[in-house]
């Protein structure tokens, strides 16, 4: 069990995914089910589908979120979309180094410490993700990976400002992928997460938020969120579906 210190988040990423008017189907099934009482609910919507979500969630507890930001404030940056756009449509939250944003897109933990700089400036409460690949976890290279994002992704900045940041574990292999760390697996990175955050600031390492990302159902979700370090979710596939309301 998490700690009292950190209030739950059970979020959810829909991605490349839905319509408008499907975007706003979900979200009215996400408000009919959301259990607030116990923990946070957010949702992680396309650029497209700010706007039309924030005003169907308008009164609802429910928090909004984008999936990638960019850290410059306005100019001549083609396809990007900047922090304050993103409040401005409504959205409250903001994902930054999603892993499918590191590989298809190039994102380095610099531009992940730039986005979270962006994000801290401009209020929006950042997911910063991190997680290693199959290939680094079987030649052992997860702590160095783990770590290295930490140090990269969040250098620089002073614990004051850190007290929004959530931290989203997210091992590369169990994303979408059908298979999850087991509960095990999962506090065990926890953990080290926690440590490493720890050294940036004992205050800010045990108030911090670290979800499990990859592959959690309305099945597994009970057993992870029992560990000591688990204190949310961030849910792709599942957040799609009538699923997402046990999860919730
Ligand atoms: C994700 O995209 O953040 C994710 C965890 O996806 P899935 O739940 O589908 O593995």
């Amino acid at each position: 069990m998490a700690s009292a210190l950190r209030r739950p988040l059970l979020a959810g990423n829909w991605k490349m995914n839905l319509t408008l008017t499907q975007s706003v189907e979900l979200a009215r099934l996400v408000v009919s089910g959301a259990n607030t009482a116990s923990g946070e609910v957010a949702v992680f919507v396309p650029f497209t589908a700010i706007a039309v979500v924030a005003e169907t969630l308008k009164g609802s507890p429910v928090r909004l979120g984008a999936q990638d930001c960019y850290w410059e404030a306005s100019g001549a940056f083609t396809g990007e979309v900047s922090v304050s756009q993103v409040s401005d449509a409504g959205g409250q939250m903001v994902l930054i180094g999603h892993s499918e944003r590191r590989k298809l897109f190039g994102e380095t933990d610099d531009h992940v410490n730039k986005k979270l700089g962006a994000a801290l400036k401009g209020g929006l409460t950042p997911v910063v993700c991190i997680g290693e690949t199959l290939e680094e976890r079987e030649s052992q290279k997860t702590w160095r990976v783990l770590e290295t994002q930490i140090a990269g992704g969040l250098k620089g900045f002073a614990p004051a400002d850190l007290a929004k940041v959530v931290v989203a574990y997210e091992p590369v292999w169990a994303i979408g992928t059908g298979k999850t760390a087991s509960p095990a697996q999962a506090q065990e990175a926890h953990a080290f997460i926690r440590q490493q955050l720890k050294n940036i600031h004992e205050g800010f390492a045990s108030g911090c938020r670290i979800l499990y990302g990859g592959s959690v159902t309305a099945d597994n979700v009970d057993a992870l969120m029992a560990q000591a370090d688990v204190d949310g979710a961030l849910v792709g596939g599942a957040s799609l579906k009538k699923d997402f309301l046990r999860i919730m």
